[in-house]
């Protein structure tokens, strides 16, 4: 079992993190100051800190999502949007992230006022000075941004043609996520066409909540290159009692075609989308090889870092360094930054620190 010190130390590769599900308590709390938003539930920050992770007896997608009415309220101007972006890339390197996809619903931060691609432009800005902060702490991290569209709303062509425009800019690709049911992601086709005839990249929220309908449309219609959660996938996989395992058409074709799966199981307990950690498919999806990758989803709702996330599920399934390496390097060769980009993290970054935390774990484990 790795140690906190050790988990905290290894190199991470997030690809799905919200940037408004990310916040830190106090920074919420002296931005509603500044804003003077009114709604908070309390204005003491470890109060608030747990106020937003404890939604857990509920396990509701749609009370989950009840959260973001408050981080979204504090996140309409630009300084607010640079520093909340800043935040995010201090925290994710403190926490031994070296490559990350945040994503945020530009769409989202207009409230007051703010054009579409000022909301760009302040949260790339805030990346920018986060990624020079971190490198001068000499814990270097690559961030870049997913634009997200909001299903349940009629945006989603405008924020495609925007993550097209700021593809040279920081932006990676584009995304659509909120509430699965009854908006299936069909609705959105034009924006998912017009990604693909401009050879951008596609990741598509599918198969949280919702069933297996969900993700086959995001990967037959829609063209997603990866899902999501995805995890209802397990619906197309039977497990028989003798352990023998029988795969479904569609889950056949997710793992052949090596779809990364951006699985967030601590977030998927808070909705409600599994039971428990012990329950999670990532266990089953880790065995059976499938492209599974670790994500937080939302750290401040949830509570997660990835070094807890880690931890937990180490704790959990008995995983060592080998699972965390395999998770990272499936999660760097799904990333949609460029090829040579992502061999050099892998040969440079990840694989020798990887080696040297298990060589320094098998020192420990045959110490007298
Ligand atoms: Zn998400």
């Amino acid at each position: 079992m790795p140690t906190r010190d050790q988990l905290l130390r290894a190199p991470k590769v997030l690809l799905h993190d919200h940037l408004d599900g990310g916040l830190r308590a106090e920074t919420v709390i002296e931005l509603a100051k500044q804003c003077g938003y009114q709604g908070l539930p309390t204005t003491e920050p470890v109060a608030l800190a747990q106020w937003f992770a404890s939604d857990v007896p509920r396990r509701d997608l749609v009370r989950y999502l009840e959260g973001f009415t408050h981080t979204v309220a504090v996140m309409q101007t630009k300084d607010a949007l640079e520093r909340v972006a800043t935040e995010c890339v201090e925290d994710l390197a403190a926490d031994g992230v070296v490559y990350a996809e945040v994503r945020f619903a530009p769409e989202l931060h207009t409230e007051g006022g703010l054009e579409l691609e000022t909301v760009v432009t302040s949260v790339l800005s805030g990346f920018e000075a986060g990624m020079a902060a971190a490198a001068a702490n000499r814990s270097p991290i690559v961030v870049r941004a997913l634009l997200t569209a909001m299903r349940t709303a009629a945006r989603s062509l405008e924020i495609a043609e925007l993550a097209v425009a700021f593809r040279d800019a920081g932006v990676c690709g584009f995304d659509v996520a909120g509430a699965e049911a009854g908006y299936p992601p069909t609705r959105h086709l034009d924006a998912f066409q017009l990604i693909q005839r401009e050879n951008f990249h596609a990741t598509l929220h599918a198969g949280e909540a919702f069933g297996l309908p969900s993700i086959w449309e995001a990967l037959q219609w829609c063209n997603a290159e990866r899902l999501g959660h995805g995890v209802r996938i397990v619906d197309d996989i039977t497990v028989a009692t003798n352990g023998e395992v029988a795969l479904g058409r569609l889950a056949s074709y997710v793992r052949d075609r090596r779809v990364p799966l951006e699985m967030c199981p601590t977030s998927n307990v808070h909705t409600g989308a599994v039971r428990s950690l012990k329950e999670h498919p990532i266990e089953l999806l880790r065995r059976l090889r499938f492209r599974v990758t670790l994500n937080t989803d939302n750290r401040l709702m949830s509570d997660v870092t990835m070094s807890k996330e880690m931890g937990s599920l180490c704790e959990v399934f008995g995983w060592g360094f080998a699972d965390l390496e395999w998770l990272t390097l499936n999660a760097m060769k799904s990333a949609f930054c460029p090829f040579d980009k992502r061999l050099a993290l892998i040969d440079s970054v990840i694989k020798p620190r990887y080696a040297q935390l298990t060589a320094e774990s098998l020192r420990t484990s045959h110490a007298p």
